[in-house]
Order: structure tokens, then sequence, then C-alpha cells
């Protein structure tokens, strides 16, 4: 209950003293929210409490949650004497469509207001490029034909790429015959102008956005899956929202989201945050950017697989099963992910030198075996010295991760 009343505490200072992005009473809504999701069913009189607000408020944004059926009253309380209180519920009938996009797959799940996958399902992409988002809007109108008795509030697309918003507002039906937009060639639908760089993805990505909206007539949230997870760290309560902390999604490649001073730092076209293209060996091998010796060329789950081959002299399983094999000993498996890791925490020392973070917090399967990777990690970011040492930690529900944060971008974009 204390750390509730810090944290309502927090809220409020938030907004005092920075450049928040959000009116105090869209944060006091949002806390309240936040209590009733992991509460429920909750009484005013306990949210009051644990909320550390005034019971008049909490009283005020209930009614409103109530009206906009975020929420609704359910069984009454029962307690030894005096008024029987009405609990408050998340309203179960309304839902999110949570998309968790990679070069290869895709994951689809529908979840609960409060992020709880009630369904998943995984997608292995067509190798034909143009097929690519035809077999991704097949799938949502699947899932939301086998879960008609569900509203939903929208669509929130995780992606392993910058997604220009402005620029995707200018896309229209030309991207039906989009050809030739690859991520990697950055000329997608937007008739040539560069709405999304993914240099991972080599099938037209720029045109999702709108070929999912005209598909399902729903909202349709894109972001970045390191921006959306730095959102989701916020919205579900794992950061308090006032400090600074910065996401680094391990995958295929390497990205990074930035939440500083109360929102994500995006930069000119949403492009900020690309520290897996910073170039960390004039003499590497060559990246999907076009460049060499990236970040990521050195750190990614592509680099630990590239490590085991020239390591084991032989190809590498899949990623999840190298992290297996080097958990239960194997020799050359753990040198590989021994000098993934090192290399990530190199780069950690370069975000924590750039941006003095609280937090770096990593998201992907090398999240998964924290108790392995973590401390590898970790020493390889304080090899040399930083002015300040951030807290380095796995995201919360690591597994997970990926798609609450494709929620947490509907969840957001309605402010509640
Ligand atoms: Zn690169």
């Amino acid at each position: 209950m204390e750390k509730n009343k810090m944290q309502a505490s927090r809220y409020t200072f938030i907004n005092k003293q920075s450049a928040s992005n959000k009116m105090p009473r869209q944060i006091n809504r949002n806390l309240i929210f936040n209590q009733i999701r992991v509460r429920q069913p909750v009484s005013r009189a306990d949210l009051a409490r644990t909320s550390g607000l005034q019971r008049s408020t909490v009283s005020l944004i209930v009614e409103e949650l109530l009206a906009e059926r975020w929420i609704v009253e359910g069984s009454m309380g029962r307690l030894p004497r005096g008024r029987r209180p009405t609990f408050l519920n998340l309203n179960s009938q309304r839902g999110v469509l949570a998309l968790d996009i990679h070069p290869e797959q895709t994951t689809i799940a529908v979840t609960d207001l409060g992020g709880k996958i009630l369904a998943e399902k995984l997608i292995v992409l067509p190798k034909n490029a143009e097929k690519v988002i035809g077999a991704i809007v097949d799938s949502i109108r699947e899932m939301i034909a086998a879960h008609a008795d569900r509203i939903f509030d929208g669509i929130g697309i995780s992606l392993p790429g910058r997604f220009d918003l402005d620029l995707d507002k200018s896309v229209t039906d030309k991207s039906r015959s989009d050809k030739s937009g690859a991520g990697r060639s950055r000329s997608d639908s937007s008739g040539g102008k560069k709405s999304v760089f993914a240099p991972n993805i080599s099938w037209p990505i720029g045109g999702i956005k709108s070929r999912v909206e005209q598909a399902t007539g729903l909202p349709v949230v894109v972001d970045n899956v390191a921006n959306a997870c730095a959102l989701s760290e916020v919205w579900f309560g794992s950061s308090d929202g006032l400090h600074d902390l910065v996401v680094v999604n391990v995958s295929e490649g390497l990205g990074t989201g930035i939440f500083a001073n109360g929102r994500i730092l995006r930069g000119e076209g949403g492009s900020a945050g690309e520290f897996g293209h910073v170039q960390v060996d004039p003499n590497g091998l060559p990246c999907g950017c076009g460049s060499n010796g990236c970040w990521e060329t050195v750190a990614s789950n592509r680099a630990g697989m590239r490590y085991y081959h020239e390591i084991a002299s032989k190809p590498s399983p899949a990623f999840e099963t190298l992290l297996e094999l080097a958990e239960a000993g194997d020799p050359a498996a753990r040198e590989a992910i021994e000098k993934m890791c090192a290399a990530l925490g190199r780069g950690m020392h370069m975000i924590a030198s750039a941006l003095a973070p609280s937090e770096i917090v990593v998201v992907g399967d090398i999240a998964n075996s924290w108790h392995f990777a973590g401390s590898l990690i970790e020493s390889a970011m304080r090899r040399n010295p930083l002015v300040r040492v951030p807290r380095l930690r796995p995201a919360l529900e690591a597994g997970k991760a990926r798609l609450r944060s494709a929620v947490a971008l509907i969840m957001n974009e309605n402010s509640l």
C-alpha cells in the first residue's frame, strides 16, 4: 500500500515538474484504471486507500470510467456492518488485438483491457513478400470472427522498424498495388517516401497500418517494438513514469526505445533510438541498413548464432535452442552466448553514457534466460567507468512483453 501511495505522489510530481505529455487528470485516470486492473474486484474506498488520491477524485474518475464502459460495476461486497460497497471490474466485453511482428513470423493475440492474453496464434509468414500482409490480414479477420462476442477497441502492432506516422497518413490504396517496397529499400507504399525503416524486414511493411485499418474498420496503432515496450513498462506500472528508462529489444536486430522526461523520445520522423546501427567496428560485417560493423551485427540473436557457427564449425540451431544449449553447459554454445552478451554490455555502456537512464530494460529471448545472461551483460557494461550506472533488468514477464506492448499502444492512444 505504501508503494502505491508513493506512486500516486510521484505521478503528481511528474506533472508539476516535468514535460509529461499527459494532463494530471489523465495520469490519475491511468492510475485508477491500473489499480482496478491489478486489484479487481475492488471497491471505491479501497481505490482511495491504495491510490493515495482523494475519495472525491476517485469517485469522479470511477464515474467517468463507468460512463465510458472501460469498467463495470459487479457484485456487492460483504462487510460486517454498514453500507455494502459495490465492486468494480474491468469491462470483460472489451478487448484489444495485439500483433508482435518479426521478419518471418507474427504472433496475433486477443487480450482483455488489462493486457491478459485470452487467445494467441503464431503465423509463419509466406516466403512471397507480396503475400505477407494479406496473410496477416486474413489471420486478423479469423481472430476477430472467433471472438465475435468481444468489442475490440483497436489493433496494436509492435514491429521491428521505425514508423513515420506523418508519412503513413498519406498512404492510400496504392499500398495494395505496391510491389517494390521492401523495408530495406525504404521505398514503400507512400509513393517512394520513407514511411518505415526496417532493415531486417524484406516485405513491404510500410503499408501495414492502412491495409489492416481498411480490412477491419478498427483503429490501428503501429510503433517500434522497443518504443512500445517502453510505453508498456510505464503503462502497466513496472516503471513509475518519472525516471528515464531505455528498453533494448534483442532479437533478429537490436532496437532501443527511449522514455525520457515523461515521454517517448521520437526524434525527427520518429527515427530516434537506432543505437543498433551505431558502428562499433569499422572493419565489421555488412549490416541490413547498408552500413557495416553496426552494434547489431555483433550483439543480436543473429550474431550469437554466427558465433556458434564459427566456434562449433557447424550451423547454429534456432536462437532459443542455442540458449538452452548454453545453459545446459555446451561449451561452444556457452562461448557464443558469452561473446554476444559481452557485445551487448559494451553497447549498454554507450547507452548509459549517452542518456544516463535510471534503468535499462531488456526484452527478447535473452531476457528469458536472465539468470544466465544478465550478469554477463552487466559485467561488460560496468567494465569501463560510467558517471551513473543504470539498473539493468529484464522486462516484466519477458516472454509476453512484446505482445503486451501492443496492448499498451492501444490503451495509451485512447488515453483512457
Ligand atoms: Zn546497421
